[in-house]
């Protein structure tokens, strides 16, 4: 897609800091990182969403970046990694162009996902997994 800055940086009209690449995935380090070495893992192809990427490409996506986390860990002297995926504006999608985030992690490096832990009420949690199980497809 023309105007897609992640479609760009493919073509090369935007320079970026390559680290992997292949015929159905990009690799490069996040303009912006978390921890220095966050990489974004990308299909050469279009998609808005996680959930149209043909299974093949979103398969490498996950293999790739952590592969990626692996190397992160022995070389960059972390202790983990995060993969992160935001679908859409309400999960904090900011760029319109899929991408898996490889975050390296260190033990102590004073940042923390603001990850809350709801408690259901009784009765609730049953009716919850139906409405998901009702209308999953996995082909
Ligand atoms: P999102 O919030 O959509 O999950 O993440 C978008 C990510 O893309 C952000 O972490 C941001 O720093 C990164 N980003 C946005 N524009 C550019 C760019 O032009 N170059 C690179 N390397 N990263 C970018
Ligand atoms: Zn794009």
């Amino acid at each position: 897609m023309s105007s897609c800055i992640f479609c760009k940086i493919i073509n090369g009209e935007i320079p970026s800091t390559k680290i992997y690449e292949d015929e159905l995935v990009y690799a490069f380090l996040d303009i912006s990182p978390i921890n220095f070495g966050h990489t974004l893992v990308i299909p050469k192809e279009h998609h808005e969403s996680a959930s149209t990427i043909p299974e093949e490409t979103a398969g490498r996506m996950f293999k790739v970046a952590s592969r990626i986390g692996i190397a992160m860990k022995r070389e960059l002297d972390m202790d983990g990694y995060n993969l992160h995926l935001a679908d859409g504006l309400a999960a904090g999608q900011v760029v319109m162009h899929a991408h898996l985030h490889v975050v390296p992690r260190g033990v102590e490096d004073d940042f923390h996902w603001n990850w809350r832990q709801l408690a259901y009420p009784e009765g609730k949690m049953a009716g919850i997994a139906e409405k998901i199980i009702s209308k999953l497809k996995i082909s």
